[in-house]
């Protein structure tokens, strides 16, 4: 019965004074388990849902607010009432700023639940919300949250199928068509689009996304998300293996054409959300 009046779920950390993740000043909450496995992924400590060891502090290294129960461990269980008295400690900048809570993952969706609560309570505390998500996941879990999220963050990365098989391990259909949908129902959405030299930086990709976005006709922004390798250290502690360890971030330069691409479909271009 506790459960059910305070249920909990499974974060890796909470960013505080955010400013990537949606207007204004935020606090990220990211919860943990992912389906995907994009070979690019900055945070490979999200993708499995339960908490596991790090080889090495991970505690006050690599996460913000807080991880696991100790320096070494990689998440925790943490109820509603936990995460939400949290984020409600900086109210005061949401309000000053314009800006919420976001939560992000991993897939927040792959904890639908949690999620849904997460969301619940924030809207009934008056709180902006996002969420940010790579799209993949059962429309039934985003059916849930409509009318709880005031906007969402969504990850676009390669629209033709196979090629997101190969470097995402799973197919584009559920994702475009959820977004499909989710624009469809009104839901306010801003697309975000992973810059990974020589993978979705490829200009028939990019115009792919800019002609896929312009189908929808309510999507008028999109945020590029350059590449970086700070991730590299944490693959090596994890023991996984890190595929990409040759490749370089793009170039201003770069950035700069594939926004005149995108431009070119109407769409207003920002990079990491920000600038
Ligand atoms: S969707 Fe995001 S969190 Fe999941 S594997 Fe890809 S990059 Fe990592």
């Amino acid at each position: 019965m506790a459960r059910k009046r305070n249920p909990a779920g499974i974060i890796f950390d909470i960013i505080k004074y955010a400013v990537h993740d949606g207007p204004g000043i935020r606090t990220t909450v990211f919860l943990k388990g992912c389906p995907l496995r994009c070979q690019w992924c900055q945070n490979p400590e999200s993708q499995k849902v339960e908490p596991e060891r790090f080889r090495g502090v991970y505690g006050r290294k690599y996460s913000g607010l807080f991880s696991g129960e100790d320096k070494h461990t990689i998440g925790r269980e943490v109820s509603v009432r936990q995460v939400i008295s949290e984020v409600e400690k900086d109210r005061i900048f949401y309000d000053y700023s314009g800006g919420g809570v976001t939560f992000s993952g991993g897939e927040p969706l792959m904890q639908p639940g949690f999620l849904f609560s997460l969301l619940k309570e924030s809207k009934k505390r008056g709180m902006q919300t996002a969420v940010d998500t790579s799209g993949y996941a059962p429309w039934s879990a985003f059916k849930r949250i409509l009318g709880y999220s005031d906007l969402f963050l969504y990850d676009l990365k390669l629209m033709d199928d196979k090629e997101h098989i190969e470097y995402t391990g799973s197919g584009t259909d559920s994702i475009l068509n959820n977004l499909r949908k989710l624009t469809a129902a009104g839901a306010r959405v801003v697309a975000r689009f992973p810059i990974i030299p020589g993978i979705t930086d490829r200009p028939d990709n990019v115009r792919a996304v800019g002609s896929f976005l312009m189908s929808l006709k309510s999507i008028d922004t999109i945020h590029l998300l350059p590449y970086n390798y700070l991730c590299k250290d944490k693959y090596r502690r994890m023991s996984i293996n890190y595929p990409l360890k040759k490749l370089e971030p793009p170039s201003n330069g770069e950035l700069r054409v594939i926004g005149r691409i995108l431009r070119d479909y109407g769409l207003k271009v920002k990079v990491r959300g920000t600038e």
